[in-house]
């Protein structure tokens, strides 16, 4: 099987209808750059930062920025490289930037740790556009948005940025600029911020732990994680629905899109791009090139209606055993 697996590098990911849906990796690592690349990933849909700074001792300056983001454009080039700015607190602590919280999941993290240090921010954002120029395959992502106000501070910044590097005579093309959906009032403001930029992308680990109220890496209410809840799959239907509304692109990161179970679901709603792990990438790729959309259509509308997780999964599991 694993044989059968790498030969579909090369493959299309596509449906037996002929629907495409590209599938893109998640990476931070140097390493991650040519596992994906040797899976035959069509872009990169979350470049976690916080790895290259959880590397270091300190910040890294503006021009190490470059360099670290360059060659991450670089390597993928001419395929898109989502960026997404410093996701800090929560479970991602630097050393050299201690938070201390009672409940650092709704505390200060993400965009609201960067919007309240903008020169964090616009070193970051400056080094990915400058990285950029010649190559324009970047877009950047922001966190933790949960609502408009921090869009669109967020969006002034990163406008500020570019104008400013173009007064210094880089040639940089302006980036593209999309929104992670993770929390749920993310999930019911979407349409308006979805008109403000070019694409959401849902981060499921953090929008299941905020929607369950489970923390995501708590072992004791492990089994109460689950991504197939329906208020999960419903909040993700909504997201695309309000993106398409907007004639956006919406994507996804988080774990659920490098299952196959999970990825059947999301080309039945409308996710114009799955991002994964990419050793996940063989499998999700195998399962979609053996069914029809519209069968997983049918498969979607039949599990929007139950109730419970488990007989959702179960569903799947057997759609899927019946399409192998
Ligand atoms: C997510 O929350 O689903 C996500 C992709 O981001 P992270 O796992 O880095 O929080
Ligand atoms: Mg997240």
């Amino acid at each position: 099987l694993s044989r059968d697996l790498e030969s579909l590098r090369d493959l299309p990911c596509e449906t037996l209808d002929g629907h495409r849906l590209p599938l893109y990796v998640n990476t931070g690592l140097m390493a991650d750059v040519a596992r994906s690349l040797e899976q035959g990933a069509e872009g990169v849909g979350l470049y976690r930062t916080e790895v290259p700074f959880l590397l270091r001792e300190r910040f890294p300056s503006e021009e190490e920025q470059r360099q670290i983001y360059r060659n991450q454009l670089e390597a993928f080039a001419p395929r898109p490289v989502t960026m997404r700015t410093l996701d800090i607190g929560g479970d991602k602590a630097l050393p050299y930037f201690p938070i201390d919280e009672d409940n650092p999941f709704l505390g200060w993290r993400g965009i609201r740790v960067t919007l309240d240090h903008p020169e964090i921010f616009l070193a970051q954002v400056r080094a990915m556009i400058k990285a950029n120029a010649g190559l324009n395959n970047l877009s950047i992502m922001l966190p933790m948005i949960c609502n408009v106000s921090e869009l669109d501070e967020a969006l002034q910044l990163i406008h500020r940025s570019h104008e400013e590097i173009l007064q210094e005579g880089v040639d940089a093309s302006p980036p593209r600029i999309g929104v992670m959906v993770e929390v749920p009032s993310a999930v019911y403001q979407a349409q308006g911020l979805a008109r403000r930029v070019d694409f959401l992308s849902v981060g499921s680990n953090d929008l299941t732990q905020y929607l369950l109220a489970v923390d995501r890496n708590n072992a004791r209410v492990a089994d109460l994680y689950h991504a197939m809840h329906p208020a999960v799959l419903h909040a993700l239907n909504t997201v695309a629905q309000a993106a398409r509304s907007e004639g956006k692109q919406v994507s996804i990161c988080g774990e659920l899109a490098g299952e196959p179970e999970g990825a059947v679901l999301l080309l039945a709603m409308g996710y114009d791009v799955l991002s994964m792990n990419a050793t996940s990438l063989p499998k999700v790729k195998n399962a979609l090139r053996n069914i029809h959309r519209a069968e997983a259509r049918e498969l979607l509308a039949e599990v929007l209606v139950m109730e419970r997780a488990e007989d959702i999964h179960a569903c799947v599991v057997g759609f899927l055993a019946d399409h192998g």
